[in-house]
C-alpha cells in the first residue's frame, strides 16, 4: 500500500530552554514522511522554494519516499518560528511566512492518484481538499491534521474539508477549540457530526487517546528525562500511526491500537533532539524495542 501526504516542507526557527536553531529543516509533511517511511511507501506532495538545496532534499533520500510530487518554485520555502516555554508543553508562534505556499496549487502526479491511504497534514484546508479531490478512487482511509491558525482563519473551509475525512488527528487544545467543548468526550461527539468517525487526540506528555465507535483507547507517553524540542512530534506521531496502518493495509480495532503505539513511539524519538535530527538517524529495531517498552509499562492484571 502507499500513503499519500500533502503538507508543509519548511525551514523552522526553534527556541527551547535547551537551545536555539535559527534555521533547520522542518514542515509537517517532512516529519510525517520520514516517520511513515519506516512502515510503508510514502508519496509526498508539497512545495519548496529555490532556497531548498539538494543537500536539504537528502532528508528524503534512501527512504521509501517518492518526491515526484514535491514542486520547486522560485521564492522562499515556508518558514515558521516558535518558542517553547519552560515546561515544553506550551509554545508561542513567533513567525509564519507562507512564501511559496501562498500560491501553491497542488497537482498530483498520475502515479499518486490511486493512493489507498491519505494524510492531509497541517496546511490550508482548501489545499487539503484539492489534493483529496484528485485521488481517483475513494481511499481506504483519509486522515487530517490541522491547527489553531486554520481553525481561526478559515473555519468554513476546514468544516467543508472535514466532511470527507475518516480520522481527525489533533491535539487537545485544538479539539476544544474546534468543538467549543472543554470535555474531550463531548468534544469528540461534536466532531463526529462534522464528518470524521474517529478522533485521535495528542496530549503531549500525557499520551494520546483514540475515540471512535468502540469507545476510548489510551496510550501513555513514553516519558523522557531530557526532551529537547517537541517540534514535529505531532506530525511524526501521525506518520507512525498512518504509516503503520498503510503498512498492514487494514484498520480494525486491534490495528488502530497498535498504530497508536507506533505513533507514540515516533513522536517520542522526535522530541529527543532538535528538529528532525533524531528521526533521521533512527533504526527500525529501536522503534520496535520502544513499542515493546510501552507495552510493558502499561500492562496490568485486572
Ligand atoms: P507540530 O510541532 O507537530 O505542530 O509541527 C511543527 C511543524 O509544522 C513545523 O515544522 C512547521 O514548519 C509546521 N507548521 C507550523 N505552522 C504551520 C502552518 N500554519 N501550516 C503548515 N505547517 C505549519
Amino acid at each position: 500500500m502507499s500513503l499519500l501526504v500533502v503538507g508543509s516542507v519548511a525551514f523552522d526557527g526553534i527556541e527551547s530552554p535547551y537551545g536555539k536553531e535559527e534555521r533547520i529543516i522542518g514542515g509537517a509533511a517532512t516529519y510525517f514522511a520520514v516517520a511513515a517511511s519506516f512502515f510503508t511507501r510514502v508519496n509526498l506532495v508539497g512545495i519548496v522554494g529555490d532556497d531548498f538545496s539538494k543537500k536539504d532534499e537528502a532528508i528524503f533520500r534512501g527512504r521509501r519516499i517518492d518526491t515526484t510530487g514535491l514542486e520547486r518554485a522560485s521564492g522562499k520555502c515556508f518558514f515558521w518560528a516558535g518558542r517553547y516555554l519552560e515546561n515544553l508543553n506550551e509554545r508561542v508562534t513567533l513567525t509564519t511566512e507562507l512564501n511559496v505556499f501562498a500560491d501553491f496549487n497542488p497537482k498530483l502526479p498520475e502515479k499518486y492518484k490511486g493512493s489507498k491511504y491519505v494524510f492531509l497534514a497541517n496546511i490550508a484546508p482548501s489545499l487539503q481538499r484539492s489534493v483529496l479531490q484528485q485521488v481517483t478512487k475513494r481511499p481506504k482511509l483519509v486522515a487530517l491534521d490541522t491547527m489553531n491558525y486554520w481553525i481561526e482563519r478559515t473555519p468554513d473551509d476546514l468544516k467543508e474539508t472535514l466532511r470527507h475525512v475518516d480520522i481527525l488527528i489533533i491535539n487537545d487544545s485544538e479539539t476544544r477549540q474546534l468543538s467549543n467543548e472543554h470535555n474531550l468526550l463531548r468534544a469528540a461527539k461534536h466532531i463526529f457530526k462534522m464528518g470524521p468517525s474517529a478522533l485521535v487526540i495528542k496530549r503531549g506528555e500525557y499520551g494520546a487517546l483514540l475515540v471512535d465507535k468502540n469507545g476510548v483507547f489510551c496510550v501513555p507517553a513514553f516519558l523522557l528525562e531530557e526532551p529537547h524540542d517537541p517540534t514535529g512530534a505531532g506530525d511524526a506521531f501521525a506518520g507512525g500511526f498512518m504509516g503503520y496502518l498503510s503498512g498492514v493495509g487494514k484498520h480494525k480495532d486491534a490495528d488502530l491500537r497498535r498504530a497508536m503505539v507506533y505513533g507514540t513511539v515516533m513522536g517520542s524519538f522526535t522530541v529527543e533532539e532538535f528538529g528532525p535530527r533524531r528521526l533521521v538517524r533512527l533504526k527500525s529495531k529501536e522503534i520496535h524495542a520502544r513499542a515493546r517498552h510501552l507495552w510493558k509499562l502499561s500492562q496490568f492484571k485486572p
